[in-house]
């Protein structure tokens, strides 16, 4: 007999997510009913929902959401909702061709540092023709916050390319040709020791908000290069401000920010040593996004945990 389908209601204060998950939810008729946030059905028929950046108080509109899906790799914008219950599954959205495409806009500005792109721009700006000296990948120690889904692969692939890369993760795990592990805060400071490279790809947890601050840029080799891809609250952006100021590093290209979108009064803009783009290092595909909606439905259906669903003690 074929299943009713399931009720889905759409929560998020920064997208329109009926127009950006058109094509999903015509995939999907028949199987999932979406429906707008408090449009006047039946709230009490709601079983799941997908989410970015939800409404403070929106799950208590719905008290039989079972399910909430995140249309990307972080789920820290439902965990951290207020009105998140216990009981509800996070999931969030895996796909390896999403890790691909972030390996190659952290690659792009690891090679960039390496080869010293912003040296070369600025002196064509003057129309000056001057050799810089060059540096093999393998002078060039390159540390991974974050070990997971998306930071084992831009490890292996700046491996590949000869730069010798440190992974930090919370649990000790087997790691690729040319990458060493580290865990723990011993292990943080180990890592830092003397990296060029720092590349941020953590979840936003309790314990990694701040993580980016004075006292671990100042482990790092002195003109080391941030690539900081996490989340905004992340980073400690007057920390960053200084120690580009100091020299301690020398340049950082920054994709996510406490506020999205970026204000236009904010310092980064105008930062010569810093490079914004607008949270674009990657994107997870329309088709796997609605296939985690679909496969997410189908074990609320047969009331079996999701697969991809956030630990809610770990935080991610
Ligand atoms: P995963 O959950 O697969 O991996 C997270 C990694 O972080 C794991 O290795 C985990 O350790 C490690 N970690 C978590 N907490 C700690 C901690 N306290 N100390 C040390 N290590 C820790 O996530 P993904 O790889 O899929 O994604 C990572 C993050 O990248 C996302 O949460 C998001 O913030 C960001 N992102 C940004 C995008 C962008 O466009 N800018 C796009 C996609 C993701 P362990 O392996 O032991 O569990």
């Amino acid at each position: 007999m074929p299943l009713t389908p399931l009720r889905c209601v759409l929560l998020s204060t920064t997208l329109d997510l009926r127009d950006y998950l058109s094509s999903e939810i015509t995939r999907l008729e028949g199987h999932v009913t979406f429906i707008d946030h408090l449009d006047g059905s039946d709230a009490a028929d709601v079983q799941m929902a997908v989410g970015w950046h939800p409404q403070q108080d929106a799950f208590d509109h719905y008290p039989n959401v079972r399910a909430a899906c995140s249309i990307a790799a972080g789920a820290d914008s439902l965990l951290h909702c207020p009105s998140m219950r216990d009981g509800i599954d996070i999931v969030r959205v895996v796909e390896p061709a999403q890790a691909e495409m972030m390996s190659g806009f952290v690659v792009w500005h690891a090679i960039g540092h390496q080869r010293q792109m912003g040296a070369y721009l600025q002196q064509q700006r003057f129309k000056v023709w001057q050799r810089l000296p060059k540096r093999s990948a393998a002078d060039v120690p390159v540390g991974i916050l974050g070990y997971g889904a998306i930071g084992a692969r831009v490890a292996s692939d700046l491996a590949m390319l000869g730069f010798p890369v440190k992974v930090w993760s919370r649990t000790e795990k087997p790691t690729s040709a040319g990458v060493t592990g580290f865990q723990g805060a011993d292990g943080l400071r180990r890592m830092l020791d003397d990296t060029e490279i720092l590349v941020n790809l953590l979840p936003l947890t309790t314990e990694t908000r701040g993580i980016l601050d004075a006292a671990l840029f100042a482990l790092l080799r002195r003109g080391a290069y941030l690539v900081h891809v996490g989340r905004g609250p992340h980073l400690v952006e007057q920390d960053l401000i200084a120690a580009l100021d100091s020299g301690q590093l020398s340049g950082a290209a920054i994709d996510v920010f406490d506020v999205e979108p970026l204000r236009g009064d904010h310092m980064f803009w105008g930062h010569p040593k810093i490079v914004v783009t607008p949270h674009d290092a990657c994107d997870v595909t329309l088709s796997a996004i609605g296939g985690t909606i679909r496969a997410t439905a189908d074990a609320v259906h047969a009331g079996v945990k999701p697969k991809d669903t956030v630990d809610r003690m770990r935080g991610y």
